[in-house]
C-alpha cells in the first residue's frame, strides 16, 4: 500500500506557487480539516485567503475535496466559491476523479494536499498523484485517531529518511533518524 508523503511540509502556505509550478503542478485537490483548518473553525481566515489568492494568481486551480458532511463544506467554501466536494469518503477515487473533471486537470498536472496517509495520502498515491502532506493543525486525541497517527509513523520515517529530519515530524512521535538515542 502507498502512503509514503511526496512532500512534507510544516502548514500549507509553506506550500508556494513556485514549488508547485516546479513540481509541474497546476491543480490542487485539498482537504479541509486540520489541513486548512481545525476542525470548529467554521469559515477560513485570513491566511487562507492569502494563500488561495496567490495560487490564483499563479493560475493554480484549487478544489475542495473533504470526507466531512455537506454542511461543513458548503459553510467553509462560502466565501471561497470553490469547486467542493463533500462526503467524499477518501481514499475512494470518485470525488477525486470528479473534482479534476471539473477542473479540467489532467492527473499528471495534478497533486492532492491533506494531513492524513491513510485517507488523503492514499487516496492520490492510488491515482499516480502527488501527496502534499502537512501535520494536522490540531489534531483529535481520542484512541482511534492516536491509532491512526502510530499507523502513519513508519511511512513518515520512511520520508524523513529519505528526505531530511524536521523539528515538527515529532509531531509523529518519530526522533530524528540518525539519532543514536533514537529508533
Ligand atoms: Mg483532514
Amino acid at each position: 500500500m502507498k502512503l509514503t508523503p511526496t512532500h512534507m511540509f510544516a502548514h500549507y502556505d509553506d506550500i508556494t506557487p513556485a514549488f508547485l509550478q516546479s513540481i509541474g503542478v497546476r491543480a490542487l485537490l485539498i482537504d479541509i480539516d486540520n489541513t486548512l483548518a481545525p476542525y470548529e473553525q467554521e469559515s477560513p481566515d485570513e491566511r487562507l485567503h492569502a494563500w488561495l489568492g496567490s495560487l490564483r494568481e499563479a493560475r493554480i486551480r484549487v478544489a475542495l475535496v473533504s470526507n466531512n458532511h455537506a454542511l461543513r463544506v458548503e459553510k467553509f467554501n462560502e466565501s471561497l466559491g470553490l469547486p467542493a466536494y463533500a462526503d467524499s469518503r477518501k481514499p475512494f477515487k470518485k470525488n477525486m476523479l470528479r473534482a479534476m473533471r471539473e477542473l479540467g486537470a489532467s492527473p499528471e498536472e495534478t497533486a492532492v494536499l491533506g494531513d492524513q496517509l491513510l485517507t488523503d495520502a492514499y487516496a492520490g498515491l492510488r491515482l499516480g498523484l502527488p501527496a502534499l502532506i502537512v501535520p494536522p493543525i490540531r489534531d483529535k486525541t481520542n484512541l482511534f485517531f492516536r491509532f491512526k497517527r502510530w499507523c502513519e509513523r513508519p511511512f513518515i520515517r520512511r520520508y524523513a529518511r529519505r528526505s531530511g529530519w524536521q523539528e515538527w515530524m515529532s509531531f509523529w512521535r518519530i526522533k530524528r533518524p540518525n539519532d543514536p538515542n533514537g529508533k
